[in-house]
C-alpha cells in the first residue's frame, strides 16, 4: 500500500519504518529538516511536503504534537483533507483533545474519506519494536481497514468507541501514567534520601504490590535500566511537555463531565513547575529531579 506518514519526531519515525520493513511505500514528511535527515539515513523516503507525500496515498497516518498542529494538518482549504482522493484512510496517531479528532473526523466524512483516532500508548521503545497498544475511536467500517496497518506498528488494538473516544481513553491512561510516575519519583527518591541502593529497591518493589509500568519498563532513575530515558540524560522518550498538554487535556475533560480528578491536577502541576523550570523538552521521568536533593 502507498502510505503517507507526516510527523517522524521520537514515535513516529520508528512507526513509519516499521510500516515500511513491512513491504509499504512509505512516503515521509516532518516541517523539521533534522528529522527528515535522521529518518532518510536510516532508509525512509522523504517527500518535499506534505502535498507531495499524500500525492498517490492509500493512506494517511499522522503524528503530530498537538491539537493544533493535527488540524492546521488536515482542516481548511489547504489542509490535506481537500487533496485526498475519496476513499483514502487518515489516522492520526497523535495525542489531542478528543473535541478536535472529531472535528477531523466530521470534515473527513464530508470528504468520504474513512478515518480514525487511533492514539497509542507504549513509549518509543514500543514503537521501535512495534508492539504499541492503538486506542482507537471511529467506526467499525475505517477501523477494518486500518488494523492490517496498525498491525505492523502495534501489538494491541482496542476499539474504544465513536470519533474521539480513543483519545479520551488515551487521556484517561496518560492521567495515570503522569500520576504513577511521579509516585514512582517520590518513593525512590525517599529510599535513596535513606540509604538504600535505587536497583535494589526499584527491584524489591517491582515485585511487591507498588509494582508498575515505571518500575518495569521506565525507571525515572539513572542508572537503573540500561535503555531509558533516564539513562540517557532523559533526552528522546516522552517529553515533559507533551506530558504536560496531556494533563491539560484531562483536566478539560474533567472539568467538562464535572469529573472529580484531585491527583491528575497536582500531578498537572508538578510538570508545569518542572517545564517552568526549564525541563520541558526532557523526557517526563525526568519528574524526579523536582523531589531529589541537587
Ligand atoms: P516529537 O515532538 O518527538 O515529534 C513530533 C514531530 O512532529 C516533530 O518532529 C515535529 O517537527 C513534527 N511536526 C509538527 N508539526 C508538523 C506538521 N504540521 N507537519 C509535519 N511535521 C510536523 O513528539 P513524539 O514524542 O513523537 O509524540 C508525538 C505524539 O505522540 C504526541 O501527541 C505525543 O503526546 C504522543 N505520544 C508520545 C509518546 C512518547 O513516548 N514519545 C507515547 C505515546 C504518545
Amino acid at each position: 500500500m502507498n502510505i503517507a506518514f507526516i510527523g517522524l519526531g521520537n514515535m513516529g519515525g520508528p512507526m513509519a519504518l516499521n510500516l515500511q520493513k513491512a513491504g509499504h511505500e512509505v512516503q515521509a514528511f516532518d516541517l523539521s529538516k533534522p528529522a527528515c535527515d535522521k529518518w532518510a539515513e536510516q532508509g525512509l523516503s522523504i517527500a518535499a511536503s506534505a502535498a507531495d507525500a499524500v500525492r498517490g496515498a492509500q493512506a494517511v497516518i499522522s503524528m503530530l504534537p498537538a491539537s493544533q498542529h493535527v488540524e492546521s494538518l488536515y482542516l481548511g482549504d489547504t489542509g490535506l483533507l481537500a487533496q485526498l482522493a475519496t476513499g483514502t484512510l487518515v489516522i492520526d496517531c497523535s495525542t489531542i483533545a478528543a473535541a478536535s479528532a472529531q472535528k477531523v473526523a466530521q470534515a473527513a466524512a464530508a470528504r468520504g474519506l474513512p478515518c480514525i483516532d487511533a492514539p497509542v500508548s507504549g513509549g518509543t521503545g514500543g514503537a521501535i519494536a512495534g508492539t504499541l497498544t492503538f486506542m482507537v475511536g471511529g467506526d467499525d467500517a475505517a477501523l477494518a481497514l486500518a488494523r492490517p496497518l496498525l498491525e505492523k506498528m502495534g501489538a494491541n488494538i482496542f476499539h474504544a468507541g465513536a470519533a474521539g473516544a480513543g483519545q479520551t481513553a488515551k487521556i484517561c491512561n496518560n492521567m495515570l501514567l503522569g500520576i504513577l510516575m511521579i509516585g514512582t519519583s517520590e518513593a525512590l527518591a525517599l529510599g535513596v534520601a535513606n540509604g538504600l541502593d535505587p536497583k535494589v529497591l526499584s527491584e524489591i518493589m517491582r515485585r511487591s504490590s507498588g509494582g508498575n509500568w515505571a518500575l518495569e519498563k521506565y525507571n525515572p532513575m539513572p542508572g537503573v535500566m540500561d535503555n531509558v530515558p533516564s539513562s540517557k540524560g532523559y533526552a528522546g522518550g516522552f517529553g515533559t511537555d507533551l506530558m504536560l498538554k496531556d494533563l491539560g487535556l484531562a483536566q478539560e475533560n474533567a472539568a467538562a463531565v464535572k469529573a472529580s480528578t484531585p491527583l491528575g491536577g497536582l500531578a498537572r502541576n508538578l510538570y508545569a513547575a518542572h517545564s517552568l523550570g526549564g525541563q520541558g523538552a526532557l523526557d517526563f521521568s525526568s519528574v524526579i529531579q523536582l523531589l531529589q536533593k541537587r
